[in-house]
């Protein structure tokens, strides 16, 4: 490695160390490098041409180098914490910084010129047998940072490893120190989490198992017990994990929307007049609310929230196919042209969380989308912006600029909507003035 061997050149010790080490000795393809060394943050500065500060008050540069990113941590040790942030101190060896790490299979050094590895706590015996275990005292670590509860379900589930005793019982007495997290760090863990962790399922069934999820997503939490209907094989919570386990890992986001999707269940929930069975009338809307509630929360941006809410708004609204074009060209309106394929991806795993629909194929919803399809494909107006007129046609024949301005080109839409022959200049100057 280039890196390292520039650092050494310079005397400065310098491993490659973390996730990158940890995957290499399972035989996956790597991602990024994190590299270790004695080299003080400003030092690592001098010696690369391009760098950028990632969090150098913690001892981290970024450099690129051969066309790669490698995160370079000068040797530290916690100082003191307070189970969210570090106060921490350089001039450490590389087994004093290993030590400070979390897992023992993330604490292996690995010196690219010998081909050795340094592994004071055994982390390739236990990526060999199979086991997730703290460096140290489980006792002391997960108090140090309670990021690491979390972090433990994500790399126990992502690398298949079966928790050690000792560190499954500090995880029982600790996991609830969660709460004191920043919603920043937990949100960003949890995309990880939902990135790296194909069965949702799996990994936030743990969360549940030990509490977690009552304290950082409680209305998810209330789902679970609430049983269903007779469409449905599973109780909400457990149908909400089959739902997002469906949506693809490559769209973590999606992930989080399809876990809020009936939040709104529980409180909708009544018995139906006739059947005398479950029925949850119009849940969308407690749903798009407690969307809302959990997204500020987890510090999600006005944007994504605002996206999500609208996603679970929208979601029960799903005309049967075979409807008209115009009832179509209506519906596309009322989701937003922007949102339909991630509505469609959310239709679908709704559709394959659903254990009793699952055993039929999806032919509803993907008639819809293919319709859907075709009708924008005759790229007629959807929008305002797709009138054949604007407000300056309309304040040319004298209509005064203000709010009844854009309700009368609101009102021009829907007829174009209707019927797309409309939009033409002079039909709807016509209608206008009639
Ligand atoms: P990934 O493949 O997700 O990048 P990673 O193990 O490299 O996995 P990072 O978050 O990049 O994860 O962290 C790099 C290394 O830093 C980890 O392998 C671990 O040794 C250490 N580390 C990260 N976060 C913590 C933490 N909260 N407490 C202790 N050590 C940590
Ligand atoms: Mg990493």
């Amino acid at each position: 490695m280039a890196i390292v061997q520039r650092l050494r050149a310079a005397d400065h010790p310098a491993y490659a160390v973390g996730g990158a080490v940890r995957d290499s000795l399972r035989g996956e393809r790597i991602g990024d490098w994190d590299v270790a060394t004695a080299a003080h943050p400003e030092v690592v500065q001098s010696l690369f041409s391009a760098t950028f500060p990632i969090g150098v008050e913690h001892g981290t540069v970024g450099v690129r180098i051969e066309d790669e990113t490698i995160e370079v941590t000068t040797f530290r040790t916690d100082v003191a914490t307070d189970g969210r942030h570090a106060e921490v101190r350089f001039g450490a060896t590389l087994e004093e910084d290993l030590a400070r790490r979390d897992f023992t299979v993330n604490a292996i050094a690995w010196d690219p010129e010998s081909d050795t590895l340094v592994d004071p706590f055994g982390g390739r015996a236990d990526l060999e047998a199979g086991v997730l275990r703290a460096v140290g005292d489980p006792d002391q670590r997960f108090p140090e940072d309670y990021l690491r509860v979390l972090r433990a379900f994500r790399i126990a589930v992502r690398l298949e490893l079966e928790i050690d005793p000792a560190t499954e019982r500090a995880l029982e007495r600790h996991a609830a120190g969660v709460v004191r997290l920043s919603g920043e760090r937990v949100r960003d863990e949890l995309l990880k989490t939902l990135t790296e962790c194909r069965s949702v399922s799996t990994v936030l069934g743990m969360w549940r198992q030990y509490g977690v999820m009552a304290l950082l997503f409680p209305e998810l939490a209330v789902c679970f017990g609430v049983e269903q209907n007779a469409y449905h094989a599973d109780d909400v919570g457990t149908h909400t994990l089959l739902v997002a386990d469906n949506v693809h890992p490559r769209r973590p986001f999606l992930r989080v929307v399809s876990l809020c999707h009936d939040l709104g269940k529980p409180m909708a929930r009544e018995v139906h007049p006739e059947t005398g069975d479950w029925t949850f009338p119009q849940h969308e809307v407690p749903s798009a609310r407690l969307t809302r509630q959990a997204l500020r929360r987890l510090k999600f941006s006005r944007r994504e929230v605002a996206r999500a809410e609208h996603l679970v708004r929208v979601h029960m609204d799903l005309p049967p196919p075979d409807v008209s074009d115009a009832a179509i060209r209506r519906w596309i309106r009322r989701v937003g042209e922007e949102h339909l394929w991630d509505l469609y991806r959310l239709h679908l795993a709704d559709w394959r969380g659903n254990r009793k629909r699952a055993e039929r194929p999806p032919a509803p919803i993907v008639d819809l989308y293919h319709q859907a399809r075709r009708v924008l494909k005759q790229q007629t107006a959807l929008r305002v912006e797709d009138l054949a007129i604007d407000g300056n046609d309309l304040a040319a024949i004298g209509l005064a600029p203000g709010p009844e301005l854009g309700k009368t080109l609101d009102w021009l839409l829907e007829q174009v909507v209707e019927d797309p022959a409309l939009n033409t200049r002079d039909t709807l100057l016509e209608m206008v003035r009639a």
